[in-house]
């Protein structure tokens, strides 16, 4: 079809430019939509006044549908559902129904909304009704429209070069640190802000802090007899120590904590620390000084835990922090054993258990928060010093997410082979400390 043949017939329903040039949008570049739309009616015009000296009448004809001066109200008003007056019709552009000028007034709101965040890139969302999709989609089959733009990402994209022009960010299609939700049809706006990432190392210093904040099982965090009314079964956790300054710093509202997997509350995490990422939710701040903030928190924490190489991280460090959790770990552990053993016993244990597999179920004390699996571990290399008659210490290197503590005593069986059953004696850890954990994830 012709293309001003075209859009004669488009223009029996008024059509504003921005809408008659986005069903044109792939012709041609660096021409904005609305240019576009001009550009087609005036050569439509200049096509009229041309014919009006061979054939008035066709003439005549398409100079009125420029002009929209013809019977497209008529048309308007069938498919359109709106009760709107027919002054209000007239000239009221079919597709968006002049909502295209309502774009200034929208960004200024945008920008408004923005003021109180820190960012560098956005991301402009629009939503449009079902009523004004199926109003297009069903005129751009009516045409066979086949070089359009959505009108969808004509508004975002008109929107976003706006804000991006008037406040000096960039617009990231991938992963904007905040995006803004628009519905220019019911002039909503809402601001969504991504999480901010930081990732870094700990180190437990004393025994008796859990990872994770740990609420009252009593009272569930109301406060009650069991827990002094504090709501918690442990005061302080590594989460909080660390997520509290955070907060501060990035004016957030929330954290999330992600370990590259946890050490037991009586456990110390020693040697280069273990991997965590630190999930900032709605920060205002998000371009926070790392510096400071170790100092921050190295300082609340004064000896209880310390953290160390803090960087700026994404959702991707997140999930491959979780995959680390079973990264080779080394741990010590003072064991005690319930009758006397014997140097050669340990030698024993030691050569059983060195580049050995281990199966293990699920320890009975986590199976409230896990799966009942049988899992296979392996061991590197186990060393055993003989400390006394009934005390050994032992240093294990081996895959992560072997729990130590029934290796040691072999949870009534569900963990084979342990070091009690190999020398057939009942056997505790006493001490467990995290050494090392190897093949960390840096962010
Ligand atoms: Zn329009
Ligand atoms: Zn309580």
């Amino acid at each position: 079809m012709d293309l001003l043949d075209q859009v004669f017939k488009m223009l029996a329903n008024p059509l504003c430019d921005h809408c008659m040039g986005r069903q044109f949008a792939l012709l041609g570049h660096d021409l904005e939509n609305d240019k576009r739309g001009e550009a087609l009616k005036s050569l439509l015009a200049l096509e009229g006044y041309n014919l009006l000296f061979s054939d008035l009448e066709k003439g005549l004809s398409l100079l009125k549908r420029v002009f929209a001066e013809d019977g497209s109200q008529e048309v308007t008003r069938q498919v359109s559902e709106d009760p709107t007056t027919d002054s209000e019709l007239e000239a009221r552009c079919f597709l968006c129904h002049e909502t295209f000028k309502e774009i200034d007034g929208i960004v200024s709101r945008v920008i408004n909304a923005l003021r109180e965040y820190e960012f560098s890139s956005f991301l402009v969302g629009v939503e449009l009704p079902f009523e004004v999709i199926e109003r297009e989609d069903e005129f751009k089959g009516r045409f066979r429209v086949s070089h359009s733009e959505s009108m969808k990402s004509h508004v975002s994209r008109l929107i976003g070069k706006q804000i991006a022009h008037s406040i000096g960010k960039k617009v990231n299609h991938r992963r904007p640190d905040i995006v803004a939700l628009v519905n220019p049809f019911l002039k909503n706006i809402t601001i969504q802000v991504n999480p901010l990432y930081v990732s870094g190392r700990y180190l437990k210093l004393i025994r008796g802090i859990p990872q994770s904040r740990w609420l009252c099982g009593e009272c569930q965090g109301n406060g009650c007899v069991t827990c002094s009314w504090t709501g918690r079964r442990y005061k302080e956790s590594i989460e909080e120590l660390i997520g509290l300054p955070v907060l501060r710093l990035a004016e957030g509202r929330e954290i999330a904590f992600h370990g590259s997997g946890r050490e037991d509350i009586d456990t110390l995490m020693l040697g280069s620390g273990r991997p965590f990422v630190v999930e900032i939710k709605e920060p205002k701040k998000r371009l926070i000084n790392l510096e400071k903030l170790e100092y921050d928190i190295n300082k609340l924490a004064e000896g209880k835990i310390e953290v160390g190489v803090l960087v700026f991280a994404d959702k991707d460090v997140v999930r491959r922090i979780k995959k680390a959790e079973a990264s080779r770990k080394i741990y010590n552990s003072i064991v005690e054993f319930q009758r006397d053993v014997t140097v050669k016993e340990l030698k024993r244990v030691e050569n059983a258990l060195s580049n050995s597999i281990i199966y293990q179920q699920t320890p009975r004390r986590v199976l409230h928060r896990r799966a009942d699996l049988t899992r296979e571990k392996h061991i590197y290399g186990a060393k055993l010093r003989r400390l006394s008659k009934r005390r050994a210490e032992l240093k294990i290197h081996c895959q992560g997410g072997l729990y130590i503590k029934e290796l040691i005593t072999g949870d009534e069986g569900r963990t084979k082979p342990s070091l009690a059953s190999i020398i057939d004696a009942e056997a505790k850890s006493i001490q467990l400390d995290v050494l090392e954990v190897i093949d960390g994830i840096r962010g």
